[in-house]
């Protein structure tokens, strides 16, 4: 059998990982004070497989058959754990439907191809038996964009890229390095670091997210202030379509008309499979730094992250938190370490006396990478602003702290489920003269919501992803849905606020996690009726018998 590692099938991560609260003192009250959890009461436990019923594989002789001859006997598998895990991402819908077996319907067969000639020839197969193929990365999406269509009669193959994931060259005089699309980023930066480079991807998911699927879902890492998103990092690729392989060269720019990268960037496996790509890479930097500041208020802090992203200084990360997403990173800090120690020196008392309002408080990172002067000089400028701005240096200890609880965080959704409450995410970006109406907007309709479900829900937000005329801005909530309604609908009706909301207020519907099925109803307010249009022709030119992963995007 393949030995593709996969994510837990019931949540994030790999087994025997999870958070923990026990060792930060502040987290139990603030989680009962926020969302009305009582951490003193046990939590249930996720499912075990057996409780679930999974329908029986569709796959046929022939398709099956064609499959084995493609890829090898041991990379074809119709093993019912494998089937579930790759019938889901990582969003919510898909954690609380597969918690609770809800399954309508599952690949028939998973898939592993080793090389691209492979690749082609299981594309061939599953479009001449007119089956469905849904290309799978890590697994790790959270807009729905890989679960088959609920009432899907035909036979549906996921295509796991795992088993692809060498960096195949380096061009070391243009920085761009050739890799296969299946690389998990550890994978991807340990074969880079161990030759000096990096990419410096760094989403949340990097652990479990692959190149493929950052490609497919345009995806943004923590860093990409400096290194771009990965629609500015990918410069060329391979990508197998029934019968052909479009190939695009990696050129650090060209005028050739619509942009053929651009349609691939972002099409979620609905215009063929991203085998390989050419992507930029960087020297490893001589220093990395994480430095946290405190404002005294969320108006400050965004005037200084976009006074920030038009001076002389280009950090990596630009990041402020709001005042309630700067008190949950106080209750999940450890006891006695980073910012606490600056707290327990009574920092917070002297603020207090110069008139700061400590409700209103909020945290900010700045990262910054190069050599000792470039650092210094940025770290000046950067200063200044914040200070002009009524800001204030904490320090390079809890910027460290930043860096550990980065792939940490996300085991939070679990946690919360296991004690039946919600905490979900969604993210945008609009111009900075639009971002305070966007933030006020966005909360007041999320906490309109709350009390009409009559939840204690809780909702924060933190700018990050800074570009010449504007920001990204990510929201995080969490409530305990009532009694009254099915737990799903609840969570629909917080995020429909929430998504309706961007759109209202000029932002899009979403900065860096695609569209997927969760995000496809606000898409044509996106683009505009005619944008849609346009999409649906290409979609229909690349994929007419409706193959490549139907229902994501349009
Ligand atoms: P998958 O989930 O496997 O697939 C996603 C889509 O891409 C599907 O439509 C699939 O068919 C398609 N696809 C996958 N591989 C290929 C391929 N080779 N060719 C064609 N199509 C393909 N995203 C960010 O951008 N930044 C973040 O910081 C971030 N943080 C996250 C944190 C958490 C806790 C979670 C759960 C998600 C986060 N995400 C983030 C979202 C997610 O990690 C991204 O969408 C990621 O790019 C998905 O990659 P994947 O390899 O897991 O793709």
């Amino acid at each position: 059998m393949t030995d593709v590692e996969h994510q837990k099938w019931w949540g994030w991560g790999v087994e025997g990982i999870a958070f923990h609260h026990e060792d930060k003192p502040a987290f139990a009250g603030f989680v009962l004070d926020k969302v009305g959890i009582d951490l003193t009461q046990p939590g249930g436990e996720p499912p075990t497989f057996d409780e679930i019923e999974v329908p029986a594989s569709r796959l046929g002789d022939d398709l099956g058959a064609q499959l084995r001859a493609a890829v090898g006997d041991h990379q074809v598998s119709t093993d019912d754990m494998l089937r579930v895990v790759h019938t889901y991402g990582k969003g919510m819908r898909d954690l609380v439907r597969v918690r609770a077996g809800d399954l309508p319907r599952v690949p028939d067969a998973v898939v592993y191809p080793a090389n691209e000639d492979e690749v082609r020839a299981v594309v061939d197969a599953v479009v001449a038996a007119d089956a469905v193929l849904i290309p799978f990365g890590g697994g790790s999406n959270i807009s729905g964009s890989l679960t088959p269509q609920p009432h899907e009669e035909r036979t549906v193959i996921s295509l796991d890229l795992g088993r692809m994931n060498r960096v195949l060259e380096i061009d070391e005089s243009s920085g761009l390095a050739r890799i296969q699309a299946g690389g998990l980023g550890p994978d991807i930066e340990e074969q880079l670091t161990t030759r000096g480079w990096t990419m410096g991807h760094q989403p949340d998911s990097f652990k479990h997210s692959t190149l493929g699927g950052w490609i497919a879902t345009r995806s943004s890492g923590m860093q990409s202030d400096k290194y771009g998103d990965i629609a500015d990092i990918t410069r060329g690729f391979r990508v197998v379509l029934p019968g052909k392989v479009v190939e695009l060269r990696p050129l650090p720019s060209t005028s050739t008309g619509p942009s053929v990268r651009e349609m691939i960037i972002g099409s979620e496996g609905r215009l063929g499979v991203v085998t390989e790509a050419w992507v930029n890479v960087h020297r490893v930097p001589e220093n990395r730094d994480v430095i946290a500041y405190l404002f005294p208020n969320w108006a400050a802090g965004l005037a200084a992250m976009a006074e920030i992203s038009t001076s002389d200084a280009s950090p990596t990360i630009t990041r402020v938190s709001d005042a309630n997403e700067t008190s949950f990173s106080l209750a999940t800090r450890k006891a006695s370490k980073g910012i606490s120690g600056k707290v327990g020196e009574g920092l917070f008392e002297v603020l207090r006396r110069r008139g700061w309002d400590l409700e209103k408080v909020c945290l900010s990172y700045i990262g910054y990478e190069g050599g000792t002067a470039k650092i210094r000089a940025e770290k000046s400028i950067v200063g200044k602003i914040i200070g002009k701005h009524g800001g204030i240096r904490l320090g390079r200890g809890p910027g460290a702290l930043y860096d550990q609880k980065k792939f940490d965080t996300p085991y939070i959704r679990d946690f919360l489920l296991d004690r039946g409450a919600i905490g979900d995410v969604s993210e945008t970006a609009a111009p900075w003269s639009k971002l305070g109406q966007v933030y006020t907007t966005t909360v007041r309709a999320a906490r309109a919501k709350f009390a009409e479900l009559g939840v204690t829900g809780f909702i924060m937000c933190h700018l990050s992803h800074s570009y010449h005329s504007g920001a990204c801005l990510y929201f995080t909530f969490a409530f305990p849905p009532n009694a009254d309604d099915d737990f799903l609908g609840q969570y629909d009706a917080v995020k429909t606020v929430i998504q309706q909301s961007f759109i209202d207020s000029g932002a899009t519907l979403s900065h860096h996690h695609g569209v997927g099925t969760d995000h496809a109803p606000w898409l044509e307010q996106d683009i505009s009726e005619a944008g849609t249009d346009l999409m649906v022709g290409l979609l229909r030119a690349a994929d007419p018998g409706r193959n490549l992963n139907p229902g994501t995007l349009i």
